[in-house]
């Protein structure tokens, strides 16, 4: 299928929707999930124009991974947790809501977890996104 320019991470991507942003780089650009599942949510996307991991260059699919293990070591460390889960769908049959690629990390576990909130259920305070937000920017290497 056809990429959709006018998804909401597209147009984050282009600075026409705002977001509270972690990192970025070259390649790809971290911030935090709107709708958290725990505080610590934080998104991973490719700036490729891809829908589903199978849609990334190599480059992309790189450049993703390596933003991934150096966001989601200072998401476990500003949330003060020892693991992370790292996760993403592939296509609404998967589950995606938003098709533009994207790994979601998390400071904590899915199964199992009491205090786990849905899955783009409920928005956070943006204050309080912004204050998780500066913590992991402190614990970026
Ligand atoms: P998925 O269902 O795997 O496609 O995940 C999409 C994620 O994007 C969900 O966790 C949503 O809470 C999140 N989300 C949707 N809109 C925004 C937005 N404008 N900024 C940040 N996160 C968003």
């Amino acid at each position: 299928m056809a990429y959709d320019t006018d998804n909401i991470f597209a147009k984050i991507l282009r600075g026409e929707a705002p977001c509270i942003k972690v990192y970025e780089d070259e390649h790809t650009l971290a911030f935090m999930d709107i709708m958290p599942q725990m505080d610590g949510h934080t998104l991973v996307i490719p700036k490729q124009e891809a829908e589903t991991l199978y849609d990334l260059s190599e480059t992309s699919a790189l450049a993703c991974m390596k933003t991934v293990q150096h966001v989601g070591k200072a998401v476990a460390k500003a949330m003060n947790f020892e693991g992370t889960t790292i996760f993403q769908h592939n296509g609404k049959a998967a589950g995606q809501t938003v098709p533009h690629f994207h790994f979601h990390i998390l400071p904590g576990p899915i199964f199992g977890a009491k205090a786990l909130k849905g899955h783009a259920v409920e928005f956070a305070d943006t204050d309080e996104l912004q204050a998780i937000a500066d913590k992991i920017i402190a614990c970026l290497d």
